[in-house]
């Protein structure tokens, strides 16, 4: 029983298209009308989209009905999920808790509220019955503003007993016309201690050379293998690892073909740049985490031993996993110690 650590998942795209749906049709009769066979829907959420800017609009389809209220029910079911049917002894879930807060509410009402949310998150995540181990990334949002992503900075650093980093999202291409805000809050995130991903290389429109020293990891990150190889020896340098999400690509329309893949991972191998594979949006994908691994296998590209590897630097790169071993060598140390039961018994 291998047990997994997933480091890039939206808390908005996790949620299964099953679950939406009979959420919308227990709770919301505007969403449920609009969406009556499940078929449909699921037809809808999950079909590919031409650019990275239309898919993260469905995003706002999950966010507007996690509230406070709804997010224990839907993160109680999102974590029982990820252990019963990926096998996730760590997760790390992403989300802008701004966006979680009443849009009719005022800047400085929504900011106060983040830290409810955050609270929300963090105890619906610790489930008595599954035992995988949670911790949530704060993502600051291309397009909102200053204060708003500095809030989110101060709340990160107020919250550490839930969250474990803080990241950078909303479409890569949007950063160009406050890059030098973006650095400047990066700086500041990490003179206050903390961990830092961010998405980077994503596209093409995402490439910025000067975002990359403040990153710990690189969310995707892709396009440096692909278009920027140069860089590959200075990120192996900093020990920056890419989060790696292959079924996005193809819903973005960044890839048309999985094999394209293979590209990346060989050069960032011979760089000794580490990758984790991850989902983004296991459900927005309908893809959870085991089947990402076991599509690279099947399409030649990587092979086991590199699957391994990039199991492994997951929980490397973890930034909350409390322990120095991965799962495997805990699972070892219990079951095959040579005064077990079992092994006594057949002796
Ligand atoms: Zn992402």
């Amino acid at each position: 029983m291998a047990l997994y650590a997933e480091l890039h998942r939206h808390l908005g795209g996790s949620v299964v298209p099953r679950i939406l749906w009979r959420y919308f049709h227990r709770s919301d009769a505007e969403l449920a009308q609009r969406f009556p066979e499940y078929n449909s829907f699921e037809d809808f959420y999950t079909r590919p989209r031409n650019t990275l800017d239309e898919y993260l609009e469905l995003h706002t389809l999950v966010e507007s009905v996690q509230t406070s209220e709804t997010l224990p029910y839907f993160i109680y079911r999102l974590i029982r999920g990820a252990y019963i049917f990926e096998n996730l002894a760590y997760l790390e879930l992403r989300y802008t808790p701004y966006l979680r807060t009443p849009e009719h509410l005022s800047q400085s009402q929504r900011i106060d509220l983040m830290r409810e949310i955050v609270e929300i998150v963090g105890k619906a995540s610790q489930l008595q019955d599954c035992p995988t181990v949670a911790s949530q990334i704060l993502c600051m949002h291309s397009r909102l503003p200053y204060e708003v992503n500095r809030a989110i900075i101060d709340l990160a650093v107020e919250k550490r007993e839930y969250v474990c980093a803080i990241d950078i999202a909303g479409g890569d291409a949007h950063y160009r016309d406050r890059l030098d805000d973006i650095i400047q809050l990066y700086e500041y995130a990490r003179s206050r201690g903390l961990n830092t991903t961010g998405h980077l290389y994503e596209t093409p429109d995402g490439c910025y050379p000067e975002l990359l020293p403040y990153l710990m990891r690189i969310g995707h990150g892709i396009q440096i293998p692909l278009l920027h190889p140069e860089l590959l020896p200075e990120v192996a340098r900093r020990g920056q690892c890419l989060e790696v999400c292959p079924t996005t690509y193809l819903k973005t329309g960044t890839l048309t073909d999985l094999h394209q893949l293979k590209v990346v991972f060989d050069r960032c191998f011979e760089a000794g740049v580490d990758v984790a594979i991850c989902t983004d949006n296991a459900g927005l994908h309908n893809v959870r985490l085991p089947f990402e691994y076991e599509n690279l296998l099947t399409l030649d590209v990587i092979g086991f031993e590199e699957l391994q590897a990039c199991q492994e630097a997951s929980f490397r790169h973890a930034f909350a996993w409390p322990y120095r071993d991965r799962p495997a060598s805990l699972l070892n140390g219990l079951l095959k110690t040579e005064t077990s039961p079992a092994l006594a018994a057949s002796s």
